[in-house]
């Protein structure tokens, strides 16, 4: 009698331990909107509630931190003091922005000029384009390409940075989410958290055990709510670069919000949309915006210097979707309907 009360004893404390660590286990999820309105939604395992509200306070104060730094459009930001600055003296920036900009200049070097965040002049102009419904003057692109050219930036090694040409300015818009990603993402880490997810408004990071499976959006619809599949990824970016959101209507032709610096107009290469996989966020972000400039056959090409990296390219040839897939993605990759009909690998 007194050992299978015992028993019972036991059994209830293991009962109670089992299901702690359940709880404690769960996933908790939040999502606040920062820069203009984007979803930031962080998933993190194995947090009490307590520990995950304190968790969410330090991002929230992380991110909008940069956004005070990299935010093109509040006058007061520090790259608002920096663009159009004068190119007579170096100037002292904030760490965050140094190293924002020696990872522009690395992704700049690597994509062979593809990414550009110099380009602000020429997505004003298409920006004005959108807004007249006058498509600009061959000289009107001329004219703001000169004011274009990353390599026209240098550095001091105790942080300072220099414009070497007149009036330029720049536009982090191709990297910043994927950067802030890799930054809340040490900041989770530091904080203890051993597995999480970071989705900067589908520029995503995942770290810690066991895989995780990501939506990739449907690029016929804007919003990011439909799915054309899904993906399963272990440590690393998960980053889409698209034309199917945000892009100008100029008479009855859509125009892209991604500039190719060479030609100085909106691209229009037959890719939709590109997801890289692998890597930091940020390297996803600009790698994924450089392989939309490139197109197919360049990106395919580039793809083969950065073997940490996976890639999914949307394209579409007379009116027919094709999807071009990493080989070693494949077996990782649901494809919804339509989406699995024409799968190439490379
Ligand atoms: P993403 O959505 O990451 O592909 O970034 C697109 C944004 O990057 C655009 O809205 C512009 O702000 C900026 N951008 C456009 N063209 C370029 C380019 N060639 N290089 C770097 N940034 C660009
Ligand atoms: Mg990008």
């Amino acid at each position: 009698m007194k050992s299978l009360k015992l028993s019972i004893v036991i059994g209830l404390a293991i009962g109670v331990v089992v299901l702690l660590l359940v709880i404690r286990e769960k996933q908790r999820e939040a999502v606040f909107y920062p820069m203009g309105g984007i979803p930031f939604k962080i998933v993190a395992y194995g947090r009490s509630a307590s520990e995950f509200r304190d968790d969410m306070a330090a991002v929230k104060e992380r991110v909008f931190e940069l956004e005070r730094v990299f935010n093109r459009f509040d006058g007061t930001s520090e790259l608002s003091r920096i663009n159009g600055a004068e190119t007579v003296a170096p100037l002292y920036v904030s760490p965050d922005l140094f190293s924002i900009l020696l990872d522009s200049a690395k992704w700049h070097r690597l994509s062979h000029g593809a990414f550009d965040p110099s380009v602000t002049p020429l997505i004003e102009l298409w920006k004005r384009s959108g807004q007249t419904g006058r498509l600009p003057a061959d000289e009107e692109i001329a004219t703001a390409k000169k004011r274009v050219g990353f390599e026209h930036i240098s550095y001091t090694d105790d942080g300072r940075v220099l414009f070497t040409k007149e009036d330029m300015s720049l536009d982090f818009g191709a990297i910043a989410k994927g950067w802030i990603a890799d930054e809340v993402a040490k900041l989770l880490k530091k904080r203890g958290v051993k597995r999480a997810i970071i989705d900067a408004g589908g520029n995503a990071l995942a770290f810690g055990d066991g895989t995780f499976t990501f939506g990739i959006a449907d690029p016929r619809f804007s919003g990011r709510k439909e799915l054309m599949g899904t993906v399963k990824v272990s440590d690393g970016g998960v980053v889409t670069s698209g034309n199917y959101e945000r892009f100008v209507t100029i008479g009855d032709k859509r125009y892209s919000h991604i500039i190719n610096p060479e030609t100085g107009r909106p691209v229009n290469n037959g890719l939709t949309a590109v997801t890289v996989i692998g890597g930091s966020a940020s390297d996803a972000d600009a790698l994924a915006t450089s392989l939309m400039i490139l197109g197919k056959d360049r990106s395919i090409e580039l793809l083969k210097e950065f073997p940490e990296c996976e890639a999914l390219l949307v394209a579409n040839k007379d009116g027919v979707w094709h999807v071009f897939a990493s080989a070693s993605l494949l077996p990782r990759l649901r494809l919804a309907g339509p989406w699995a009909d024409n799968v190439h690998s490379f």
